[in-house]
């Protein structure tokens, strides 16, 4: 004999019992076959639902009734041949009228007690359980229709009744020792009391009902199929990447279950573990699939976690007090006041003080809890022994499940240490002592990316997403979206790295996608997205609290940059194209480093200077690795550069600047570059990179422009600059006098950092020049005389878009 259950998604529509039918057929052939069904999908809610209606004297219970009706009147029609359909259809027909029935009673007393909640819901699973009946005799299998609630004796606590074990085994074997069949057809989660009231299992204790039938009747097997391949590393609606496990041992699937894993109804594993019947996990809709076999002995597999899984809604009760210490008694006192409430305990942590004990229990329970401990404590309370228990809610358990973790140590380092890098704030901790589950209670904000970075990190070792957000669209922007979307499978298949770009954003639209922006048509989607500031922007990215989060401003605006800290305080992290927040205050520089390193989140902004040039990663590796920078020397402004290599009193020196804003080298307002403020900036960071605490206050400046020149417009300045082309052509003249260039020079030395146009000879670093190259030196103590030198294109979108892009691969 085997037992095969089918839920509420398998039976839902006449199309699906054709795949049961199917399944089951085939099954019978085998051996003998006990066939226990859940009422038709969201069944159960509805009837419960009509209830609640009616017991308010809400008359719109009746439509939703005839809409069930009418469901179950259309199934049978599609699946019984139309000779066949009437004594079935009439069937049906009765059980709604007793129904109708037990409604108008509920609906004129204005009470729906638990015993009449049972009675109620219990027609769904009649209600499947006979039609399915009917369609297999209408095959001509020789089958019977078996009423469970002949067969399952409970106590009466109606809605989770007890199963009294004994009473039962009994009936369900003398029910089976009469006429055998083919197939026997059994109505699951319904039982009934001594009394023969009708009571349920709890919801979904159709899988209970199954294991219950499978036990008495010493099944070789129990069959539970659903609308999933197995059961799965986590909660597929949760986590796209969840894979089915193979094998499962019956401790680490009753483990999964208990804390929260809803394929298997917890109850469900104990009496087919006593008999050590196996338990296959299959897919109705895809019949061919492995599924999951859950046996005695899981099998050893390379890992030695087997899944994770969560419950929501919880409460988390702390009983505190140092009236608490070496006194023995107080948490059975506890556990005692909480059992007599019924109340459910599902996770306890004691800290090793033992001056308070922590317990996890459903939230709808919180009040109820609250009153009797207080109650229970009220001596020690008045005597400031023990503090009024504290209650906190809004809260999930995350468990993480598997036998063979006893054995690797490390795991909780491990799952905390990815909690703790994702910002993910635990309030308590429990390890069971058989050491098969860690359990961690967490905000419910948190549960879908806790179990996310989870899974990440305990299932997909090889694999990892990054989930990147940018502000700025224009041309450091599209580029970089280009290139990402270029090297996506490259990454993906060499670096194991999936970078989704799921968010975008200009100074006018938002644009988010959680599962991914199409970055082939991410112009079009942009245009249609809608309005949205960059606080708009922010708030979603912290809303959306997506794992491995990486904002990315290739803007150059300051209000962008004051986002930063609200970022990194989630445990964002943060690369910045944009110079305005490293440049700042010397204070507030330094509160985003801090933030950074507090919440584990990462800081970066390489191409604050000489763009995609590797400029501060090496100041930051030469520094951690123990040498100290004496001086730099580094020419930072392609811009600068490109007009002095350009202007030999041939032509003016403001067509040359003209020349070098059409060609996209300088800001918006040349002024920056040529007043210098963009270099000081730059030289101002890698100071304080190299250690140095500086504002552009203490940066000296010998300005080349005419002081005249800094009034009124661009296009004031530009008047200005031809005429003040005489002073230009002295500058360039004295220079080329001694057989010199021009170059805007930034140094940094013994704590102090200025900037200024030199004179450079022939022999110099700099002298070699061209286009808008940087170039920097760095003297240090290991590179003393001839310094580390670093040259390059120091601007242009291409090159700048790829230094952001290195820094978003090491903000992983
Ligand atoms: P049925 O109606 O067949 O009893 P349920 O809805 O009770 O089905 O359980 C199946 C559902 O359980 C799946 O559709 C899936 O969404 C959910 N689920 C939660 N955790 C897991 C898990 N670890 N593995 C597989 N499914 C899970
Ligand atoms: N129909 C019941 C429920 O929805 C039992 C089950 O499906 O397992 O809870
Ligand atoms: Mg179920």
């Amino acid at each position: 004999m085997q037992v095969l259950k089918f839920g509420g998604s398998s039976v839902a529509n006449s199309a699906n019992i054709q795949k049961v039918t199917d399944i089951v057929a085939s099954a019978i052939q085998k051996e003998p076959t006990v066939l226990v069904v859940s009422a038709l999908g969201g069944i159960t809610d509805l009837l419960l639902k009509t209830g609640a209606l009616a017991s308010q004297a809400d008359e719109t219970y009746k439509t939703v009734l005839k809409e069930m009706e009418t469901r179950h009147l259309d199934a049978v029609r599609e699946l019984l041949p139309i000779q066949q359909q009437s004594a079935t259809l009439s069937l049906v027909k009765q059980q709604f009228n007793e129904l109708d029935g037990i409604y108008d009673g509920v609906f004129l007393l204005g009470e729906l007690s638990p015993r009449t909640k049972d009675r109620i819901v219990s027609y769904g699973e009649l209600l499947s359980s006979m039609m399915i009946s009917a369609k297999f005799q209408s095959l001509n299998i020789d089958q019977l229709w078996v009423d469970s609630r002949k067969c399952i004796t409970t106590n009466s606590n109606h809605g989770n009744a007890a199963v009294d074990f004994a009473a039962t085994e009994k009936n369900i074997q003398s029910h089976f020792a009469q006429k055998p069949h083919q197939l026997y057809v059994v109505p699951g989660f319904i039982a009934s009391d001594v009394n023969n009231n009708t009571t349920t299992l709890g919801r979904g204790g159709s899988d209970y009902t199954a294991a219950i039938f499978a036990s008495a009747v010493r099944a070789s097997a129990l069959e539970i199929w659903t609308d999933v391949s197995g059961m799965m590393t986590a909660d597929p609606r949760l986590v796209q990447n969840a894979k089915p496990i193979s094998r499962i041992s019956y401790q680490e699937a009753m483990e999964l279950s208990h804390f929260g894993a809803k394929i298997i109804y917890p109850p469900t594993i104990q009496p087919v573990m006593s008999r050590n019947i196996p338990v296959w996990v299959k897919n109705t809709f895809a019949p061919n699939e492995y599924g999951t076999l859950i046996e005695n002995n899981s099998a050893v597999t390379d890992s030695f976690i087997r899944g994770i899984s969560s419950i929501s809604s919880i409460s988390l009760l702390s009983l505190e007090g140092s009236g608490m210490i070496g006194i023995p008694g107080f948490s059975k006192r506890l556990f005692e006041a909480l059992a007599n409430e019924s109340v459910n305990v599902i996770l306890i942590t004691q800290s090793s003080s033992e001056h308070s004990i922590c317990v996890g229990i459903n939230e709808v329970d919180s009040a109820k809890a609250k009153q009797t401990i207080d109650n229970v404590f009220s001596y020690e309370i008045q005597t400031g022994k023990v503090e009024p228990l504290k209650v906190e809610s809004g809260l999930s358990i995350v468990a993480l499940v598997g036998e063979q973790m006893k054995s690797h140590p490390g795991v909780s380092g491990k799952m905390f240490g990815a909690l703790g890098k994702n910002g993910i704030n635990v309030r308590a901790i429990a390890q069971g002592s058989s050491e098969k589950n860690i359990s961690a209670v967490l905000s419910a904000f948190d549960v879908k990316k806790a179990i996310n970075v989870l899974h990440e990190e305990f299932f997909e070792t090889s694999y990892k997403q990054l989930n990147v957000f940018i502000a700025g669209t224009g041309n450091v922007g599209g580029k970089l979206i280009g290139q990402i979307k270029k090297q996506f499978q490259y990454l993906q298949d060499e670096l194991h790295l999936q970078i989704e770009v799921v968010g975008l954003a200009n100074s006018r639209k938002n644009l988010v996608n959680e599962n991914g922006i199409d970055l082939g048509t991410w112009k079009e989607q942009l245009q249609q997205a809608p309005d949205g500031s960059i606080h708009d922007f922010v708030r979603t990215i912290i809303s959306k609290n997506l794992r491995n989060s990486v904002f990315v401003d290739v803007t150059a605006n300051a209000e962008v940059a004051t986002v930063y800290g609200s970022l990194l305080e989630k445990s964002v992290s943060v690369v910045a194209c944009n110079k305005i927040a490293c440049s700042s205050s010397y204070e507030s520089y330094l509160k985003l480093k801090s933030l950074a390193r507090e919440y584990n989140a990462m800081f970066l902004f390489e191409t604050n200077v000489g763009a995609g040039l590797p400029v501060i990663g090496t100041l930051n590796d030469l520094l951690r690795s123990g040498d100290k920078v004496n001086r730099i020397q580094a020419v930072l402004s392609g811009t600068l550069n490109f007009v002095f290599n350009n202007y030999d009193g041939s032509r003016s020196f403001a067509s040359v600047v003209k020349q070098a804003q059409e060609e996209g080298y300088t800001e918006p307002d040349p002024r920056l570059d040529l007043g210098g403020t963009d270099v000081m900036r730059k030289i101002m960071i890698l100071a304080r990179e190299a250690g140095q605490q500086l504002e552009m206050d203490d940066i000296s400046n010998e300005y080349f422009l005419p002081q005249s020149c800094f009034e009124g417009s661009v296009a004031d300045f530009y008047d200005e600059m031809e005429k003040q082309e005489a002073h230009f052509r002295s500058i360039y003249e004295a220079a080329a006098k001694q057989n010199c260039k021009l170059k805007f020079v930034a140094q940094y030395e013994n704590g102090k950092a200025s900037v200024g146009l030199q004179h450079i000879p022939a022999e110099s670093d700099f002298y070699h020049l061209y286009g808008k190259d940087n170039l920097v030196l760095f003297y240090t103590d290991r590179y003393p005389e001839q310094p580390l030198v670093i040259k390059g294109a120091g601007a242009g979108a291409d090159v700048t878009a790829s230094g952001v892009f290195a820094d978003i691969l090491r903000a992983r």
